[in-house]
């Protein structure tokens, strides 16, 4: 027998948390936070979420799919005898992100992360007895994302986690030469997130169609101002790609420890792929100028460095010199603004009013209503802005291209406000008989597909 239960995430973007299971054993696939914001009000907070998992057995494996907090954020309650598995780089990434969210929390992460073991793309594995899991490599706004392709008790079950294919990563028709290599047979039920199809009113206003588009972009607006700041996700990483490769030759491209440990470990693993040359280091700037003062992480920096074929330089910068050449910068939000002031606020007081300008490559939503970020806001601090992102999510088209690609039995929507809307909208209206609804805690049995 083989049965399928989204313990959340059916009816809400994040938080994410499915199993598929042959009644004796189980794997879950991700284990996520809700959404900044979203506890509150959510249908299932964070703390039930262990009770509900891992209250009556605790035995399975989880497999995340990428590093975001929504897909992987409740690892910290994962019982230790629960085998976790996450893909190559974006273990390296956790290496690096999870200390810093720890900063000021007692319980740190760290040793769960290396607790992690890693999944190899386009490898079966069988980690429990009866599930056999195949990780394929996938675009999305998380370098290092995966689907998942599952076999358990003859019936396939592909699970596509966050994906797109307008990014780096999903160039040259990646998406359809992966699921026509690795997805052979029938597929019976197709798990596709539709976080699109409750945003579509987004696309064509507040966002540029790709990551190519929006390099286009920021290469015209950059041109424009001396000193520039750009407020995107230290860990979206074809953007920040993106905006230095973009960056003029008479600009600095500079950014702090964090975001340059982050970058040279995603351009180190992306090198050893030996493709996307978008993660090479570009002609222009061979050196990304860091802020603040060298300290013993700079040697983990340059090791790093020093470990590729074509090493990107790291090297402090003055004001001084900020003064006179001007930068591109990736800016970040200041989450302890009553005990601390980042260099990004001194530096954007300094020069801003002097030929700056604000480049905002985030998601919309959190510049108001509920989700607002009053940091970022702050950040912000009222001054004109402009707009420059494409989403990190497959767009309707994308999902519709998924559906004919893989021909699936029945088609189940998460990560989605509106998982009903799926049937109703004209891109996937064909495939309405298809589509099934599933609810959160609502078992689904396989067997009679
Ligand atoms: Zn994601």
């Amino acid at each position: 027998m083989a049965d399928l239960m989204i313990h959340r995430g059916s009816s809400q973007i994040g938080g994410c948390c499915t199993q598929i299971s042959t009644g004796r054993s189980r794997i879950l696939i991700d284990f996520g936070a809700n959404l900044p914001g979203e506890d509150q009000t959510a249908e299932t907070k964070d703390s039930e979420m262990f009770q509900k998992v891992f209250g009556s057995r605790q035995d399975g494996v989880v497999y995340f799919t990428h590093y975001h907090g929504d897909h992987y954020g409740l690892f910290k309650e994962i019982p230790g005898q629960v085998p976790m598995y996450i893909g190559p780089l974006a273990k390296n990434i956790l290496r690096i992100l999870v200390p810093y969210i720890d900063r000021e929390n007692q319980e740190k992460g760290l040793p769960m992360v290396e607790r992690m073991g890693i999944y190899e793309a386009g490898k079966w594995m069988t980690p429990v007895p009866g599930i056999q899991v195949l990780p394929l490599y996938v675009d999305h706004s998380a370098l290092d994302s995966y689907m998942f392709c599952v076999k358990v008790s003859g019936k396939t079950i592909l699970f596509t986690g966050d994906f797109r294919d307008h990014g780096i990563v999903g160039q040259n028709g990646r998406l359809g030469r992966v699921l026509k290599t690795y997805v052979h047979g029938p597929v019976d039920v197709l798990i596709t997130e539709g976080t699109m199809v409750s945003r579509s009113e987004e696309v064509g206003t507040v966002l540029v169609k790709s990551e190519e588009e929006l390099g286009q972009e920021a290469s015209r607006l950059f041109q424009k101002h001396k000193y520039n700041f750009v407020l995107v996700s230290s860990t979206n990483l074809d953007s920040i790609m993106e905006f230095y490769h973009n960056t003029p030759e008479n600009l600095l491209f500079v950014c702090d420890l964090y975001q340059a440990l982050i970058m040279i470990t995603a351009m180190r693993d992306m090198e050893r792929k030996g493709c996307f040359l978008q993660y090479r280091p570009s002609r222009q700037h061979r050196v990304v100028r860091v802020l603040g003062k060298t300290d013993s992480r700079w040697a983990w920096l340059r090791e790093i460095g020093n470990s590729m074929e074509n090493p990107l330089k790291f090297c402090s910068v003055t004001e001084e010199e900020l003064e006179r050449d001007g930068f591109v910068m990736l800016a970040r939000k200041n989450t302890h603004p009553d005990t601390y002031q980042s260099p990004f606020e001194t530096l954007r007081d300094k020069f801003f009013d002097r030929d700056g300008q604000i480049i905002y490559s985030m998601w919309n939503g959190y510049l108001g209503g509920k989700h607002a970020d009053q940091d970022l806001l702050r950040f912000i601090g009222g001054r004109p802005y402009q707009s420059l992102h494409t989403s990190g999510h497959a767009y309707v088209e994308t999902i519709a291209k998924m559906i004919r690609l893989v021909n699936p039995k029945m088609i189940i929507p998460m990560h989605t406000e509106a998982p009903e809307k799926f049937a109703r909208i004209p891109e996937l209206a064909p495939y309405h008989d298809r589509m099934r609804v599933l609810r959160d805690g609502v078992g689904l049995s396989l067997d009679g597909l």
